[in-house]
């Protein structure tokens, strides 16, 4: 098979068992950059069917636009360019924190998403959970904290890209965040408060200040960048259940691997990816970095 990863790791790192498997490792010279064709069809297919049955021009640009973000990210990793993640980040993070959320004044955190769903519109936030942390996850698994997710998008500057301390037993706490936010808004109608837009767009701004101070603050207690994504954010009590079935995940060739250990010490979510079992540890916390397939000496993964 011929390597589209970086130090010589073989193509089979996705482990699409079936169509995308094939897709990658084709023989030909071409057939490595089948992946970001995929993913380009994929987002494509979403926004040609999204603007036709919504009617609203407004699905075509937004899908091409993040399927050509990502399309872009594949190929620039394909082609061994280190900050291709970073880019992802910020194209499609910038462009949801600042021209949806801040201009358009589209609530897309998780607030804005029981919002839509009590009101019964599948609009903004409903589609955009629906595509990118409902079922996306089982297509793409944790892509979306990966490469997307604009709280992320700052949280990956921070000096503790690896984490430094052992992991805690403290992802309860998400529980308690994914309760509030939906008793927050359930409150707003059950209240009938009036412009309910109004008080979401500003709860869009007051979430994401919290978020961001709440994540850095875990970032230096912790001494680990994504200690926020372990414990704190809501939005995993969907990914990690979806994202268990995921098509895409890396997986471990058993015959090149000497259980040197350095995949798991390089991996922000600490992901046992030597065990290829859908019980791995940590295993619905992949967000699909590749650190570990960069890093595996013997181009395992
Ligand atoms: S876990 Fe939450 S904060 Fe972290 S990347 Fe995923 S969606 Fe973003
Ligand atoms: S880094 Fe590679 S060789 Fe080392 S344990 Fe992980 S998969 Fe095996
Ligand atoms: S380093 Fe960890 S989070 Fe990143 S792709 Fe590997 S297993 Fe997944």
């Amino acid at each position: 098979m011929e390597n589209v990863f970086p130090h010589g790791s073989r193509c089979g790192i996705l482990d699409a068992e079936t169509v995308i498997q094939i897709g990658i490792c084709g023989n030909t010279k071409m057939k490595k950059y089948a992946m970001p064709v995929i993913m380009l069809a994929v987002f494509e297919t979403i926004a040609i069917t999204l603007w036709l049955t919504k009617g609203n021009l407004f699905y075509l640009f937004n899908f091409s636009y993040i399927g050509l973000s990502i399309s872009l990210g594949v190929f620039l990793f394909i082609k061994q360019y280190k900050h291709a993640r970073r880019i992802v980040q910020l194209l499609v993070g910038l462009y949801m924190l600042v021209y949806l959320g801040l201009i358009c004044r589209e609530n897309m955190q998780i607030e804005g998403f029981w919002y839509y769903l009590f009101t019964g519109v599948f609009e903004a936030a409903t589609i955009h959970y629906a595509v990118a942390k409902i079922f996306g996850p089982l297509i793409f698994g944790r892509g979306w904290c990966g490469y997307a997710c604009w709280t992320a998008m700052v949280l990956d500057l921070l000096p503790y890209k690896v984490p430094k301390q052992p992991r805690k037993k403290l992802e309860w706490i998400r529980y308690i965040t994914f309760a509030a936010s939906l008793i927050f808004v359930a409150a707003l109608f059950l209240a009938k408060v009036g412009n309910i837009e109004r008080i979401m767009f500003w709860a869009f701004i007051a979430g994401n200040v919290l978020y961001y101070a709440a994540g850095i603050m875990l970032a230096y207690v912790f001494k680990d960048n994504r200690a926020f994504c372990k414990y704190i954010c809501p939005i995993t009590v969907f990914l990690k259940p979806m994202s268990y079935f995921s098509l895409l995940r890396i997986k471990c060739d058993k015959e090149k691997c000497i259980s040197c250990g350095k995949c798991k010490r390089v991996c922000p979510m600490n992901v046992d990816v030597t065990d290829n079992s859908r019980k791995r540890e940590n295993g619905t916390e992949c967000i699909l970095c590749m650190e570990c397939v960069k890093n595996c000496p013997k181009s395992a993964l």
